[in-house]
């Protein structure tokens, strides 16, 4: 891996790819810091080295060039109180006072650049946006893992313009890569893989991957359901996908042949309503009655899929076992997130990774206590389907 340890950067101009796509609150404040408290450790790493940093980001979807909701200037008082620095902020990434501003900067400075998706030529990979980009910069680093799976100017397109001792990925970029290569290539045995969440549709890909490497695949969450149906299951009025039935024979079968244990809900925790306040049963997941619905795995499945992982030496979990955003329906999803820690403590190695189950680990203030908690949501279910990411393959492949 071609990592920013690499790289000569005392003196020189380090452009960096960074994610500041965060959320805003109404008075266009930083709602969440995660992302930038990210990338603090790469940023800081090159202003201790002596170089000076050119940052850029994209936040929010834009559609029509410049709009100051979605403006990175609402970042800068966060940037600046959580690097302990003083930021210059520059209005447009691409303009003449914009070049003249990096053409000199001394060590130690930091520049932001505005949105880059105020160009549309960002999205496209437009190769001359991308060129003017390189200007900013001797180096180019890219620590933006959550967009690393877009091929576009910032984050792949650019990398064209650097030769190999001239860009790298950040630290952060890097720890992801050998997180997820953990798990994909250097697994130790037993590997499980945990899956949930709303609609198989969405992970159709990634568990197919996951029959080539993981001994045992856990399916809790809705997309149970379309499993169960799919087996002759009654899952009343359950999530189910009726026109992927045929996809989640096609997956069970997939696991006998390659021998990975699938591994279903036996029971559940049905509701009457979709609602905090419903009415409530523990019943087998094969059985559920017309107009119930399942809405979390029931304690017959939390022991059996806590046996598992807790004979696990290396664990993925994504998607909540059910709907954990309610008190009622987040039992199973705390049980796996305890079972995870605990495997963790005898040794295994976790990752958890995709939007819900990191909010998840997140809500039971466990996440210090499972070994790598993934940054990217989209990035690392692409990097399971795809074994890489236009944004490290542009890094490490190209000269
Ligand atoms: P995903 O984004 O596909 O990982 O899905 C996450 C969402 O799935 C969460 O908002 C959960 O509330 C929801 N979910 C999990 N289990 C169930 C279930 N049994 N029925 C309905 N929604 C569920």
């Amino acid at each position: 891996m071609h990592t920013i340890s690499n790289i000569e950067i005392k003196n020189k101009r380090v452009l960096v790819r960074v994610d500041f796509n965060v959320p805003l609150n109404a008075q266009f404040e930083v709602a969440d810091t995660t992302r930038i408290r990210a990338a603090l450790p790469t940023l800081k790493y090159i202003l201790n080295q002596g170089g000076s940093l050119v940052l850029m980001s994209h936040l929010g979807r834009p559609k029509t060039g410049p709009n100051t909701k979605y403006s990175l200037k609402h970042i800068v008082p966060c940037l600046e109180a959580l690097l302990e620095h003083k930021i210059q902020f520059v209005e447009d990434c691409i303009s003449g006072d914009a070049f003249e501003i990096t053409k000199s900067l001394k060590p130690g400075n930091v520049i932001l650049l505005e949105n880059l998706r105020f160009y549309a030529q960002e999205e496209r990979g437009d190769v001359d946006f991308a060129k003017q980009l390189s200007r900013h910069g001797d180096i180019y680093i890219n620590d933006a893992f959550g967009t690393a799976h877009r091929e576009h100017a910032s984050t792949a397109v650019i990398a064209r313009f650097f030769n190999t001792a001239h860009k790298a990925l950040g630290l952060l970029m890097s720890a992801e890569v050998e997180s997820i290569s953990k798990v994909l290539n250097f697994a130790e045995k037993p590997l499980t893989a945990i899956i949930g969440g709303a609609k198989v549709s969405d992970k159709i890909l990634i568990i197919q991957q996951l029959m080539n490497r993981a001994q045992h695949i856990i399916i809790g969450g809705g997309m149970a359901f379309t499993f169960i149906k799919a087996m002759g299951g009654a899952t009343g009025a359950s999530l189910c996908e009726k026109d992927r039935l045929d996809t989640a024979l096609e997956l069970i079968n997939l696991a006998k042949q390659k021998g990975v244990q699938l591994h279903l809900p036996s029971d559940a925790c049905i509701a009457d309503a979709f609602d905090q306040n419903a009415n409530t049963q523990l019943v087998s997941s094969f059985e559920i009655p017309d107009l119930w619905m399942g809405l979390d795995i029931g304690p017959k499945s939390m022991d059996a899929f806590a046996k598992v992982i807790q004979n696990s030496k290396t664990i993925l979990w994504n998607g909540p076992m059910g709907v954990f955003e309610m008190s009622a329906f987040e039992t199973g999803t705390r049980v796996i997130a305890e079972a995870i820690v605990k495997a963790t403590q005898a040794g295994a190695y976790s990752l958890i990774g995709g939007g819900d189950s990191v909010a998840a680990i997140n809500k039971y203030q466990l996440s210090s206590m499972v070994s790598y908690v993934s940054t990217g949501g989209g990035a690392l279910l692409e990097f399971i389907e795809q074994g890489t990411l236009p944004g490290v393959d542009a890094i490490n492949f190209q000269s």
